[in-house]
């Protein structure tokens, strides 16, 4: 008898094509980026609504690169315990607005995407929030999904030791794939405490995505078993100063007047757009250097840069490494960016504001605080 064939991924499952994959998550004020995807790692989050006419080939069929789509209703609404989801009004197919069946056409409408964010409004850390949550799940116990991701906007207040313990209670019946949204506006990661309780969540909650965080806090939610993971690419860029840029080595967001002062001395970057920024202006000289990515003017491209830095890491990352050694090997990187920080330090000289790691990085390496 022939041996049986090697099992195949399904592609079913919701989750499959966005893997351990680093997606860029745009919103409508930033969807000029989506031409700076990086093709050969990662993906898109796309806001809900028209596509601009000059991407709509990248999200047609053939596209190399996965796609999810966020409605994004937690930039709008709260979610209360009566609507936990904002749908849009009801149509021919229900008539009623009944949230299960909304749900249900939602994961079967004819769209490019391969996964889907239910439409959650903004959970506050409260009891109407709490509320809200345990209908959210009331409504999504036993659906059968093909695509539908559970998308838990958590606002400010959730990434606390008793927060994590109420989001593990009540969302350890889920069966169906959960994301907590973590966007700079609602719910970012700024602290050691708050990283902490994140790393606890993906713990208590196996197979929990997170989106919409800084390149950084992405990272460490995938060295800690989050599935797949979307950087919010330009949380600040609504004010005018440009993003920071993040070196690969130092894995630290250069940004502010002491930080950019080091820029010039950290020589060039040989990350795929800067290497094409170098071969179009055939200087004779490899990549661009970081002096140019912080330049005023270059925020675009700064993004572009920083999206391929945290996809080459998340490759480095996730290549072959299961999970424990994901989270070791992510240390060591970590341990090795604190050393670059004392060893730039000291290449530096006095004449420059000292460049120290940040507590989070400190924190990241499981090294002593200073
Ligand atoms: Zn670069």
């Amino acid at each position: 008898m022939p041996p049986s064939p090697a099992p195949q991924p399904r592609s079913s499952e919701p989750l499959a094509r966005v893997q351990d994959r680093v997606l860029l998550h745009l919103r409508r004020s930033t969807l000029t980026l989506l031409e700076h995807v990086p093709a050969n790692a990662a993906g898109a989050v796309l806001p809900a609504g028209e596509v601009p006419l000059q991407h709509r080939r990248t999200v047609g069929s053939g596209r190399p690169a996965p796609l999810v789509l966020d409605p994004a209703r937690y930039r709008t609404d709260t979610a209360t315990p009566q609507a936990p989801f904002r749908f849009p009004p009801a149509n021919l197919c229900n008539p009623d607005g009944d949230p299960g069946r909304a749900l249900k056409q939602l994961d079967r409408c004819p769209s490019p995407f391969d996964a889907l964010l239910t439409p959650t409004g903004l959970l506050a850390s409260d009891r109407t929030g709490i509320q809200a949550l345990l209908e959210a799940v009331r409504l999504v116990q036993g659906l059968r999904t093909r695509r539908l991701v559970l998308a838990l906007p958590l606002g400010p207040g959730w990434l606390t030791r008793t927060g994590t313990q109420v989001l593990a209670a009540l969302l350890a019946p889920v069966s169906l794939p959960k994301a907590l949204v973590l966007d700079g506006e609602h719910g970012p990661v700024g602290s050691v405490e708050e990283l902490r309780a994140l790393r606890c969540v993906l713990t208590e909650l196996p197979g929990t995505a997170v989106l919409g965080a800084t390149g950084l806090t992405a990272l460490d939610a995938l060295a800690h078993g989050a599935p797949f993971v979307s950087v919010d690419a330009a949380p600040r860029s609504e004010g005018p100063s440009p993003p920071g840029v993040l070196h690969h080595r130092l894995l630290t967001y250069l940004a502010g007047p002491a930080a950019t002062a080091h820029l010039q001395g950290l020589g060039r970057c040989c990350c795929e757009p800067c290497l094409q920024w170098g071969e179009e202006r055939a200087h004779g000289r490899v990549g661009r250097p970081y002096a140019v990515l912080g330049q005023d003017g270059n925020a675009e491209a700064a993004h572009a840069h920083n999206l391929t830095v945290v996809s080459d890491l998340a490759r480095k990352l996730t290549r072959g490494a299961v999970r424990g050694d994901r989270t070791k090997l992510w240390r060591r990187m970590c341990t090795d960016a604190v050393r670059e920080h004392d060893w730039h330090r000291d290449a530096a000289g006095p004449a420059l504001p000292s460049l120290g790691p940040s507590e989070e990085l400190l924190f990241r390496a499981d090294h002593p605080a200073r």
